[in-house]
Order: C-alpha cells, then structure tokens, then sequence
C-alpha cells in the first residue's frame, strides 16, 4: 500500500515524503483508515512500529478540517522524553498545516508552559503529573476536547500513573474519539482500555525487525 492511498491530505503526503518515509508500515496501514473513519482504536505495539505517525497523521488531517479551538487534541506519554519525541514528530508531519502543538512535562519550569496553554493549542502532549499539575493551576480547558491518545499505556501504568491517568480522563468530554498503544494487552490494561475506549478496533503487529506477519485479532 502507498501513503496515497490512505485518504491524507497533499500537506500531510508531502511532510511524509520529505520524512523519507516510502510505503506506510503494517500499523499505519491499518490505523490510519480506521482514525480517519472516526474509530476508537486499540493498538498493540511496540517503539520502532511507527505508531507514532499512526495517530499523528490522521489527528493532524482530522483537526486540519475544522475550524480552531483550544486543545481539540490530548496525547497522554509516560516521560518527558516519548514527549519530546511526539511533539517534534507533530511538528514534522505538520509543518505545512496550521495547527499548534505543545508539550508538558515535569523537570522543567512551569510558566513557559502556562503561557502556551493559556495562548491556546490545538494539541497538547503531556505527562500525567505535570498535566495534573496544569489542571490545578487552571491552564487546562477540556471542553473542546475530541482526541484522546494514551500513547505506551503499559508503561504508563508501570509508573504508576493510573490515577493520574483516571483523574485526566474523567475530565475530557465523553463525545470523543480514543485512542491506545500498548507494547503488551494484559488484564490490567484491557480493563482500561474497556473503560475508556467504545467498541475499538482492535490492531496487533509484530514488533519490528522480525519477518512475523502481522496478526489480526
Ligand atoms: P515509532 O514507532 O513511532 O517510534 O517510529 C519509529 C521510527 O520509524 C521513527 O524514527 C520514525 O521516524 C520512523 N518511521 C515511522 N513511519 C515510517 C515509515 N512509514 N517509513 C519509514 N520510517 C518510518
């Protein structure tokens, strides 16, 4: 399958071509139609998969059809580094569409984040503890809220992050579309996924650098 063939638009296509990226990657091909068609989707897979573009691409396309609101978009990461990571890589596959992306994380100053969530983003890419820490300071306005990606939730719930996880989710509107990658699908982040996603597709594929096929569930 081509990237064309995706249904993504001519900014997104071009960003993806200067990124080099040839043919969509077994998760990609399967999770972008699905985020476009307006699925929740539950995704098992590991780093290095390409899951990142798996639901940055159709986000991006997503929020580039309608008009501006703050914080249409909330991509939930377990460290400050998948952070850095998700937010450059919004940046590069975005960068001819004008949507604003940020990131929050903790070990780091507070204010300049302060300042770009009060100016207003389109996507926001947090930590659980700093994003709680933002709710408290009241930077964060979940009300236009319609994407929800919990990005390494195994890892997040290894860290012990779940009621951080479960206090930010409660707050963001029901109305939305979700979204979660996991390298594993044990008991405790099925249960998680039961609460947070409606009726997801369901997509597994085998790490990289393997010659495993991908497998459907
Ligand atoms: P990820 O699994 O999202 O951490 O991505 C792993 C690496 O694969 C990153 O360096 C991406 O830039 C790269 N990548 C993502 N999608 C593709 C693609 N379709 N073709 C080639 N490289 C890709």
């Amino acid at each position: 399958m081509r990237f064309d063939e995706l249904g993504l638009r001519p900014e997104l296509l071009r960003a993806i071509d200067e990124s080099g990226y040839t043919q969509p990657t077994p998760i990609q091909e399967r999770a972008i139609p699905s985020v476009l068609e307006g699925k929740d989707v539950m995704c098992c897979a590991q780093t290095g998969t390409g899951k990142t573009a798996a639901f940055a691409l159709p986000i991006l396309q997503r929020l580039s059809e309608k008009k501006r609101a703050n914080l249409r978009a909330l991509i939930l990461v377990p460290t400050r580094e998948l952070a850095i990571q998700v937010g450059k890589s919004l940046n590069e596959y975005g960068k001819y569409l004008d949507i604003v992306s940020t990131t929050a994380f903790g070990g780091v100053p507070i204010e300049p984040q302060q300042m770009m969530l009060r100016h207003g983003v389109d996507i926001l890419v947090a930590t659980p503890g700093r994003l709680i820490d933002h709710m408290w300071r009241g930077n964060i306005d979940y009300r236009n809220t319609e994407y929800l990606v919990l990005d390494e939730a195994d890892r997040m719930l290894d860290m012990g992050f779940i009621k951080d996880v479960t206090e930010i989710i409660r707050e963001i509107p029901v109305e939305r579309q979700s979204m979660l990658f996991s390298a594993t699908l044990d008991r405790e982040i099925v249960t998680l996924a039961k609460n947070i996603l409606k009726a997801p597709v369901r997509i597994e594929v085998a790490p990289p650098a393997t010659t495993l096929d991908e497998v459907d569930q």
